[in-house]
């Protein structure tokens, strides 16, 4: 078989797969609706999602975790050792995050929060806040958010959208302030919240994030106990146990997914 022909019977097998994967969507999330039409739904957003708005993280080689080591820069103890360093860092992270903008996948789930309301819990291992400027609200930052600064002394948190150095100070207690953000070695935020709202889920969708790895791979061990559909977005499916994966960048993929969740006729 030559080349071209190869090349099409792969983008007639990634076609197959994919119409596939959205029928089973479809005929999955009909059923959850006829069983319980106000069901609800928890997004899990990864690394994934940000990353196609430009920003890295320490998993993709090159930029800023490159010239600054995780563990100089990303734990309680690189920030006692040298909280200006950790400031220094994170300064540069926060500016990237100020200048990246929200794409379609950040835009989709905000509606797919306007459709649902409560019904939708929005979890978030990013640290940017890229889903709030896509106009999502009570998005859960589970390992804290650049755009805040956590008093050391009081725990007061405070919004922060500039760069902070070791003379910044607590506006409450004048204490010394660290970036709100959960390092290696620390316990995610809003864990029982997020306990909470995996048991009451009907759907669970798992988006730019590796569904083989902690925190997605708990989670969707915790929902399956209960039974629901669970579902997957990964440029590369990642192997957990999900019942429906659309495999493909996030800002193509998940408008598709939130136009299948919204959808308000039973066929
Ligand atoms: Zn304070």
């Amino acid at each position: 078989m030559s080349l071209i022909n190869d090349i099409r019977f792969y983008e007639y097998r990634m076609m197959i797969e994919h119409s596939s994967a959205v029928d089973r969507l479809r005929l999955l999330l009909a059923e959850v609706r006829r069983e319980r039409p106000a069901f609800r739904v928890f997004v899990l957003t990864g690394a994934g999602i940000s990353r196609e708005s430009g920003l890295a993280t320490f998993r993709d080689a090159g930029g800023l975790w490159e010239r600054y080591p995780i563990e100089e820069v990303a734990t309680p103890e690189a920030y006692q050792r040298n909280p200006a360093l950790v400031h220094k860092f994170y300064n540069l992270r926060r500016r990237d995050a100020l200048a990246a903008e929200p794409n379609a996948a950040h835009r989709a789930l905000h509606e797919l929060g306007r459709a649902l309301g409560e019904r939708l819990t929005l979890v978030t291992q990013n640290v940017d806040d890229l889903h709030e400027r896509a106009g999502s609200i009570d998005v859960v930052h589970m390992h804290g958010e650049l755009r805040k600064l956590r008093c050391v002394g009081s725990g007061h948190v405070t919004e922060w959208a500039r760069d902070a150095d070791c003379d910044t100070r607590c506006p409450h207690c004048n204490s010394a302030v660290r970036p709100h953000i959960v390092w290696f070695g620390e316990i995610p935020m809003e864990m029982s919240r997020i306990e909470r709202a995996l048991d009451e889920a009907d759907v669970f969708c798992a988006i730019g994030t590796s569904g083989t790895v902690y925190p997605a791979a708990g989670f969707i061990s915790d929902f399956k106990r209960c039974g629901g559909v669970a579902i997957e977005v990964n440029p590369e499916p990642t192997g957990g146990p999900f019942d429906v994966r659309l495999v493909g960048p996030a800002s193509t993929q998940v408008p598709l997914l939130v136009q299948e969740l919204t959808r308000t006729a039973v066929e």
